[in-house]
C-alpha cells in the first residue's frame, strides 16, 4: 500500500516539496517554507 505523499511549494526556493506524511517532510520548522530554506535562512541571515 502506497502512502499518499502531499505536496507544497515553498515560498522561499519555489519547490513542491512533501508535506506529509510527516516522515517525508520537509516542513517540520515552517509552514511554508521548507527546512532547506529554514537553515539556510539562519546561517545567512540575508536582508534586502
Ligand atoms: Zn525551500
Amino acid at each position: 500500500m502506497k502512502e499518499n505523499i502531499e505536496l507544497r511549494v515553498c515560498k522561499g526556493c519555489d519547490a513542491p516539496l512533501p508535506c506529509s506524511p510527516e516522515s517525508e517532510s520537509f516542513f517540520t520548522k515552517g509552514r511554508d517554507i521548507c527546512d532547506d530554506c529554514v537553515k539556510y535562512e539562519r546561517e545567512s541571515k540575508v536582508k534586502r
